[in-house]
Protein backbone atom coordinates (compact mmCIF):
# COMPACT_ATOMS: atom_id res chain seq x y z
CA UNK A 1 0.00 0.00 0.00
CA UNK A 2 0.96 3.74 -0.99
CA UNK A 3 0.11 7.20 0.03
CA UNK A 4 -2.26 7.29 -2.86
CA UNK A 5 -4.27 4.52 -1.60
CA UNK A 6 -4.77 6.96 0.82
CA UNK A 7 -5.43 9.35 -1.59
CA UNK A 8 -8.24 6.97 -3.23
CA UNK A 9 -9.58 5.94 0.05
CA UNK A 10 -10.04 10.16 1.10
CA UNK A 11 -7.90 8.96 4.14
CA UNK A 12 -5.51 11.89 2.86
CA UNK A 13 -6.40 15.30 1.42
CA UNK A 14 -5.98 15.90 -2.56
CA UNK A 15 -7.44 18.13 -4.98
CA UNK A 16 -8.97 15.63 -7.56
CA UNK A 17 -9.96 16.77 -10.97
CA UNK A 18 -11.54 13.79 -11.89
CA UNK A 19 -12.50 10.56 -10.39
CA UNK A 20 -14.69 7.22 -11.69
CA UNK A 21 -14.70 3.76 -10.33
CA UNK A 22 -11.55 2.58 -11.93
CA UNK A 23 -9.40 6.02 -12.00
CA UNK A 24 -8.72 9.01 -10.32
CA UNK A 25 -7.07 12.41 -11.25
CA UNK A 26 -5.54 14.76 -8.89
CA UNK A 27 -3.19 17.63 -8.63
CA UNK A 28 0.84 16.64 -7.96
CA UNK A 29 1.75 17.83 -4.08
CA UNK A 30 4.95 19.66 -5.84
CA UNK A 31 4.11 20.51 -9.49
CA UNK A 32 6.98 20.43 -12.24
CA UNK A 33 4.80 22.77 -14.29
CA UNK A 34 1.75 25.03 -13.82
CA UNK A 35 -0.35 21.92 -14.84
CA UNK A 36 0.86 18.97 -12.96
CA UNK A 37 -1.95 15.99 -12.51
CA UNK A 38 -1.51 12.26 -11.50
CA UNK A 39 -3.91 9.78 -13.30
CA UNK A 40 -3.45 6.56 -11.81
CA UNK A 41 -5.75 3.47 -11.64
CA UNK A 42 -7.29 2.66 -8.23
CA UNK A 43 -5.76 -0.39 -8.27
CA UNK A 44 -3.00 -1.26 -7.15
CA UNK A 45 -0.23 -2.20 -9.45
CA UNK A 46 3.04 -0.88 -8.29
CA UNK A 47 4.63 -0.26 -12.20
CA UNK A 48 4.25 -0.15 -15.62
CA UNK A 49 6.46 -3.36 -15.30
CA UNK A 50 3.42 -5.54 -13.51
CA UNK A 51 0.88 -4.55 -15.89
CA UNK A 52 -0.78 -7.90 -16.82
CA UNK A 53 -2.82 -8.88 -19.52
CA UNK A 54 -5.67 -8.89 -17.14
CA UNK A 55 -5.37 -5.16 -16.73
CA UNK A 56 -5.58 -3.84 -20.31
CA UNK A 57 -9.20 -2.56 -20.16
CA UNK A 58 -8.15 -0.79 -17.03
CA UNK A 59 -4.86 0.73 -18.47
CA UNK A 60 -6.87 1.75 -21.95
CA UNK A 61 -9.15 3.27 -20.06
CA UNK A 62 -6.55 5.91 -18.45
CA UNK A 63 -5.59 6.08 -21.83
CA UNK A 64 -9.07 7.23 -22.96
CA UNK A 65 -9.81 9.64 -20.27
CA UNK A 66 -6.36 11.83 -20.77
CA UNK A 67 -7.65 13.72 -23.81
CA UNK A 68 -10.84 14.63 -21.22
CA UNK A 69 -8.73 15.35 -18.35
CA UNK A 70 -6.50 17.95 -20.19
CA UNK A 71 -9.90 19.17 -22.29
CA UNK A 72 -10.90 19.59 -18.63
CA UNK A 73 -7.44 21.41 -17.85
CA UNK A 74 -7.69 23.28 -20.85
CA UNK A 75 -4.70 21.93 -21.97
CA UNK A 76 -4.05 21.94 -25.74
CA UNK A 77 0.22 20.30 -25.62
CA UNK A 78 0.73 17.93 -22.83
CA UNK A 79 3.74 15.41 -21.87
CA UNK A 80 2.47 11.69 -20.57
CA UNK A 81 5.05 10.99 -18.19
CA UNK A 82 5.35 7.01 -16.38
CA UNK A 83 8.53 7.16 -14.05
CA UNK A 84 9.14 2.95 -13.95
CA UNK A 85 11.21 1.70 -11.41
CA UNK A 86 14.10 3.61 -9.14
CA UNK A 87 16.69 4.28 -11.52
CA UNK A 88 13.68 6.15 -13.79
CA UNK A 89 12.69 8.60 -10.86
CA UNK A 90 10.01 6.48 -9.79
CA UNK A 91 9.67 7.44 -5.81
CA UNK A 92 5.71 5.77 -5.46
CA UNK A 93 5.25 2.29 -6.90
CA UNK A 94 1.63 2.72 -7.41
CA UNK A 95 1.51 3.10 -10.88
CA UNK A 96 0.48 6.77 -12.21
CA UNK A 97 0.65 8.92 -15.29
CA UNK A 98 2.17 12.79 -15.01
CA UNK A 99 0.25 14.79 -16.90
CA UNK A 100 2.50 18.26 -17.39
CA UNK A 101 1.72 21.19 -19.20
CA UNK A 102 1.12 24.59 -19.08
CA UNK A 103 4.69 25.79 -20.28
CA UNK A 104 6.91 24.68 -22.77
CA UNK A 105 8.62 21.64 -22.08
CA UNK A 106 12.10 20.70 -23.22
CA UNK A 107 13.47 17.63 -24.56
CA UNK A 108 15.02 15.04 -24.15
CA UNK A 109 13.97 14.60 -20.59
CA UNK A 110 17.06 14.20 -17.98
P1 LIG B 1 7.19 9.52 -9.35
O1 LIG B 1 8.46 10.19 -8.87
O2 LIG B 1 6.96 8.22 -8.61
O3 LIG B 1 7.11 9.35 -10.84
O4 LIG B 1 6.02 10.50 -9.00
C1 LIG B 1 5.43 10.56 -7.74
C2 LIG B 1 4.76 11.90 -7.65
O5 LIG B 1 3.86 11.88 -6.57
C3 LIG B 1 5.73 13.06 -7.43
O6 LIG B 1 5.62 13.99 -8.49
C4 LIG B 1 5.27 13.64 -6.09
O7 LIG B 1 5.36 15.03 -6.05
C5 LIG B 1 3.85 13.14 -5.98
N1 LIG B 1 3.39 12.95 -4.62
C6 LIG B 1 4.04 12.29 -3.63
N2 LIG B 1 3.30 12.28 -2.51
C7 LIG B 1 2.16 12.95 -2.80
C8 LIG B 1 1.01 13.29 -2.02
O8 LIG B 1 0.88 12.96 -0.84
N3 LIG B 1 0.03 13.98 -2.65
C9 LIG B 1 0.13 14.36 -3.97
N4 LIG B 1 -0.89 15.05 -4.49
N5 LIG B 1 1.20 14.06 -4.72
C10 LIG B 1 2.21 13.37 -4.14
Amino acid sequence: MTIFTKIINKDLPANIVYEDELCLAFKDINPQAPVHVLLIPKKEIPSSQQIQKEDQNLMGHLMVKVPEIAKRLKLSSYRLVVNSGEDAGQTVFHIHIHILGGRKLAWPPG
